[in-house]
This record gives C-alpha cells, structure tokens and sequence, in this order.
C-alpha cells in the first residue's frame, strides 16, 4: 500500500502517520522529520534546508525528491509506505509519479486532512514536539502528563522555531499557493479522499481507518 496524507500544516498528519503506520504496518516517511533531523545532525542536508525551513518557506524540489527516491528503494513496512509532508508541490507530485512507474508501484490513496485556518494557527503555536524522539503534544489539546517531558521516553519537549506566529502565517500562504493545487491534482486522478481534521485526534484516526479498511 502506498498513501499520502495531505493537509496544511498543523492538520495532524504527524500524529496521525504515527498510529497509521503502527496499525497498518506502514513505513511513516516524513520529509519535516529527516530534514529537522538532518539539521539536529549538522548534516550538510540540514545546512542547506535550515535557512528554507526557519523562513516557512518550502525546501527545492530537487532535493526532497531525492530523499523520497531514496526512501523507496527500501522494502517500507509489511504493509508499504505511508508519505506525511510529501508531495507539497505539483512538481514534487509529477516527480512522484515517474519514479512510481519506473517501479511498477502507484498510490492506493491520498488523504486530505481538512481543517479551517483559524484553527490551525491556534494548533501550531501552542504544538511542542520531542526534541528525542519527534512525538508531537498540545500544550492545551494533547499535553504530556508531566510539563515539558515527552511521554514516552522522557526527552524535552520543545517549539520548533517554524511555530512562531510569524514562520506560521508564511507557512499557510505557501500551502495555499503551492500546495493546495495538489487537492485537484489528485481529485483529477480519482485518488482523493477527504476526513474532517476539526474532530479530535481519535476522531480523526477513526475516519482514517474506515477509509483504509475499505481499500484493503
Ligand atoms: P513539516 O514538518 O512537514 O511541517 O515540514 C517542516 C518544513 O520542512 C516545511 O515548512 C518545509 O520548509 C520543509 N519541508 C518538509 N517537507 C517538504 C516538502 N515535501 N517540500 C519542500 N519542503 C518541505
């Protein structure tokens, strides 16, 4: 299986990948994780994607396509790959599909989480995100039991610097204008599928299941 869960920043997809992977066996590919991950490496990657990054504006084609190629040389999970953050630009979609057909592999679905904007800046301000391993909370929504220390393995809970109000308010005008074009993109191709991202995060994951119980 291979999935794409689409959305605007602060959507969800990062908490909802993580139990999608887990209960469907997927290998949860994200492009924000590798690069922040890069960057906390001082990888020559993270030089060069930091200063996109840290502006809220959208790392070159060219090199996200060249760690999602690299991704799917290997075998995924037992049950495929499940692709959070990618594609974010029609370019980025078009790349996708050629390296697919090279394959032989395609997209089974592509999974819009939609939520208002609104709501969105009051998600991403107050998100804090382990700085061990990249669990996301809320400091309101979805806290931790003890302040500032991540659940499950007790690491620091920190605000990545692209959560400030003003990298978030540049961050929805790049979605609007190079990612939401991905929604027709998709509808066009008959892939898409849309869950209500305002529910709760359990809300959210039931519809998601549903969804792929029905193409399994
Ligand atoms: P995320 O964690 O998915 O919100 O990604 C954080 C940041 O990483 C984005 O604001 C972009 O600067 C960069 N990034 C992640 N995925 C992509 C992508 N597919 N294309 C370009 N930039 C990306």
């Amino acid at each position: 299986m291979l999935l794409i869960l689409l959305g605007p920043p602060g959507a969800g997809k990062g908490t909802q990948a993580e139990q999608i992977s887990e209960k469907y066996n997927l290998l949860h590919v994200s492009t924000g994780e590798i690069l922040r991950e890069s960057i906390k490496k001082g990888m020559p990657l993270g030089i060069k994607a930091r200063e996109y990054i840290d502006r809220g504006e959208l790392v070159p084609d060219k090199v996200i396509v060249g760690i999602i190629e690299e991704r799917l040389e290997s075998d995924g999970g037992a049950g495929g790959f499940l692709l959070d953050g990618f594609p974010r630009t029609v370019a980025q979609a078009r790349s996708l599909d050629v390296v697919l057909e090279r394959k032989g592999k395609s997209i089974d679905s592509v999974i819009l989480i939609d939520v208002d904007e609104e709501e969105l800046v009051l998600r991403l301000s107050g998100r804090r995100v382990c700085r061990d391993c990249g669990d996301g909370y809320h400091i309101k929504f979805l806290p931790p039991q003890v302040r500032n220390v991540c659940d499950r393995c007790g690491g620091e809970l920190y605000q990545r610097d692209d959560d400030s109000i003003e990298v978030v308010k540049q961050r929805m005008h790049v979605y609007r204008e190079q990612t939401e074009p991905l929604v027709a993109y998709y509808k066009n191709n008959n892939l898409l599928a849309k869950v209500d991202g305002a529910q709760d995060v359990e809300g959210v994951f039931r519809q998601i299941s549903r969804l792929l119980d029905n193409l399994a």
